[in-house]
């Protein structure tokens, strides 16, 4: 395994002895280290803020998702207790939930509230 002592390895040998003990640049070297180590220091006390915020915001991420899903449960129960489908007379008031204007019945925003992908994507967690 170890190299046969030659001329050359005695040199090489030599060469690392000085840089260990005597390169001009030991102290600037050390220095260096000793500044990358703080700055270590520093990024990881960083790091850590940084996933305690983040851990707060996924708890409020989450109780989002949770009333998310709530809301949507109870649309979905507005929607089957109406049980009827909007539909419009010719000056377009819808005749199944109380004349309201078409784009303002509150049956046609909650079904189209249901369709928005968020909504879903809170329905497949749920269903998890
Ligand atoms: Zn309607």
């Amino acid at each position: 395994m170890d190299k046969p002592m030659t001329d050359e390895r005695l040199d090489e040998l030599e060469m690392i002895r000085m840089w260990n003990f005597n390169h001009p640049q030991r102290m600037e070297l050390i220095a260096e280290i000793r500044r990358l180590r703080e700055e270590l220091e520093r990024s990881e006390k960083e790091r850590d803020r940084f996933c305690d915020k983040l851990h707060i915001k996924m708890d409020e991420h989450r109780e989002i998702e949770r009333k998310l899903a709530e809301a949507r449960e109870l649309f979905e129960e507005v929607v089957d207790y109406v049980d009827e489908k909007c539909w419009y007379d010719h000056h377009g008031y819808c005749q199944a939930h109380g004349l309201q204007p078409k784009g303002e019945c509150f049956v046609e925003l909650i079904v189209a509230w249901l369709k928005n992908p968020a909504v879903q994507a809170a329905k497949e967690q749920g269903d998890e």
